[in-house]
């Protein structure tokens, strides 16, 4: 009974500071508000498992500073958060039986199926004949095309 209430408070606490207070989730995190699984921690970086994960395994690595996207983030805690995923994907290949591979995902922005605002990168452990499925259908290109919309982006590069 007494744990329940202890449960219930808590759901009530993250829900309030999450939804009414719209903190983000994943500062709470790194502040130890909100519990998680905890893989990996340094200074500028936390990795822990995702709790509604794609595979067994499936970790997020996360800058400790809030940046809602990649553009958004200092190249120095950039280079932390990839020493940080290969880390903790070469751990994850060793750790659990049957894994062949591994993709990486990070999504910016609500059109690119970004839920949490604060900047992530999935590490979702593969294995064979999973039914997991990130394909896309093929589309067509002309050389022309191509060749004119790499001006454009190499004109836009900083
Ligand atoms: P997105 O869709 O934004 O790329 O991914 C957000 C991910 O965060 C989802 O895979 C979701 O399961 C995970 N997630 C959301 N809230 C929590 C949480 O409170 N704890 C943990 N460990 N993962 C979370
Ligand atoms: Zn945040």
């Amino acid at each position: 009974m007494l744990l329940a209430n202890v449960f219930l408070f808590r759901i009530s606490y993250i829900f309030f500071k999450v939804i009414v207070l719209d903190e983000c989730i994943f500062c709470k995190i790194v502040k130890g508000e909100i519990p998680c699984t905890k893989l990996y921690e340094d200074e500028q970086v936390l990795s822990f498992l995702d709790i509604m994960p794609a595979s067994k395994g499936h970790a997020l690595v996360i800058p400790k500073n809030h940046y809602a996207t990649l553009l958004d983030m200092p190249h120095e805690e950039l280079k932390s958060v990839t020493e940080t995923i290969q880390k903790v994907a070469a751990a994850t290949m060793v750790a659990l039986p049957g894994v062949e591979g591994f993709n990486v995902l990070q999504s910016n922005n609500e059109v690119a199926g970004q839920v949490v605002p604060h900047v992530h990168f999935h590490i979702i452990p593969r294995h064979k004949d999973d039914k997991l499925n990130f394909a896309w259908e093929q589309g067509k290109s002309e050389m022309a095309e191509l060749k004119k919309y790499a001006e454009i982006v190499k004109g836009n590069l900083k």
